[in-house]
This record gives C-alpha cells, sequence and structure tokens, in this order.
C-alpha cells in the first residue's frame, strides 16, 4: 500500500502514521522526522532546513524534493509505505507523480486526518510542553496552521480530483482515530 497521510499540524498524522505503518508493515516516512534527525546530527540538510522549521515554514521544495526521492529509492519502501507530512505543496505533488513514476509505481490513498483548529493548537502546546520541540511554540504554532491553509489544504482537491482522498474525523481517542484510519484503508 502507497499512503499519503494529511492533515492540519497537531491532528495526530505522526502518531497515527506509526500506528498505520506497524498495522500494514510498511516503513513510516516522515519528512519532519528526517528532517529533525538531521538538526540534531548537524548534517548540512539539517542546516539548511532549520530557519524554516523554526519559523513554521516550508522548507523550499528542492532541498524536500531530492530528500524525498532518495528515501523512496531505498528498498524497504519497495513494497509500500506511509507518507507523513509530503507532498504538502501542490508542486512537490507534481513531483511525488514524477518520483513514483520513475520507480514504477503509483499512489493507492490519500488519508485526510480532520481536526478542528483551536483544538490542534490546544493540541500542540500541550506537546510543547511535553516534548519541548524547537517549533511548538503559539506564534510558530499559528504561522504553521496558516501555512498549512493555504499551501497544503488545496491539495485535498487536488486528490479529490484524482480519485484517491479519503476523510477520516481526527476527534475521539487514539485507538478510535487508528480503527477509522485502517477501515478507510479497507482493513
Ligand atoms: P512535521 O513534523 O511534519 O510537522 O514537519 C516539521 C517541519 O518540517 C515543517 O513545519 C516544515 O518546516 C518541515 N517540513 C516537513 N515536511 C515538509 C515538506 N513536505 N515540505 C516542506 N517542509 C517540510
Amino acid at each position: 500500500m502507497r499512503i499519503v497521510l494529511m492533515g492540519p499540524p497537531g491532528a495526530g498524522k505522526g502518531t497515527q502514521a506509526v500506528k498505520v505503518a506497524e498495522s500494514l508493515q510498511v516503513p513510516h516516512i516522515s519528512t519532519g522526522e528526517i528532517f529533525r534527525a538531521n538538526l540534531a546530527a548537524g548534517t548540512p540538510l539539517g542546516l539548511e532546513a532549520k530557519r524554516y522549521m523554526e519559523a513554521g515554514e516550508y522548507v523550499p521544495d528542492e532541498v524536500t524534493n531530492s530528500m524525498v526521492a532518495a528515501r523512496l529509492a531505498e528498498d524497504d519502501a519497495a513494497n509500500g509505505f506511509i507518507l507523513d507530512g509530503y507532498p504538502r505543496t501542490l508542486a512537490q505533488v507534481d513531483e511525488l507523480d514524477r518520483i513514483l513514476a520513475g520507480l514504477g509505481m503509483q499512489l493507492d490513498s490519500v488519508v485526510e486526518i480532520t481536526a478542528d483548529t483551536e483544538e490542534v493548537v490546544a493540541r500542540l502546546l500541550n506537546r510543547a510542553k511535553e516534548q519541548g520541540r524547537a517549533d511548538d511554540t503559539e506564534e510558530v504554532i499559528r504561522r504553521r496552521m496558516d501555512v498549512y491553509a493555504e499551501q497544503t489544504a488545496p491539495l485535498v482537491a487536488v486528490y479529490t480530483e484524482k480519485g484517491l482522498l479519503r476523510k477520516v474525523d481526527g476527534m475521539g481517542t487514539m485507538d478510535e482515530v487508528t480503527q477509522r484510519l485502517l477501515a478507510a484503508l479497507g482493513h
């Protein structure tokens, strides 16, 4: 199964992606996590991504696209994957199609986890307290929500048009949402 998981910051995308990937036995590929790992390791990619991440802005497409192309070409992605946090721009949608076509693959589904804005801001502020992520201050959280609305929300229409989009309600307990996701994916 080749799946893209979308949803606003704080909708539980990362947590759910891990669970769904476990159930379907495919790798969980999170661009945010790859950036954070590079940042922690002090690689050139991490240094390049840092200022964007800290401001709640998207890392430029050229940087993000080549990183994703390299990751999807790895052996473990051959039998499927859950992409978490990519694509996030219309240009990335086209790039993902190109990357997958080059690998002789195509997407099976795009799942959008929907969530109430105030609820997700509250969740993110809570996560900031627990994990101390640098991009979880209220100002940056609001910026990330705006960037999502401006640049990523339009992808919903594109994937609906392609006949790939499924919506899943992200409100409720973690297990309830996982069950809904698996059901939406036919499991
Ligand atoms: P996430 O963990 O998915 O919330 O991502 C954290 C941050 O990494 C985002 O706020 C962006 O700065 C950056 N990032 C992750 N995925 C992408 C992407 N597909 N395009 C551009 N920037 C990204």
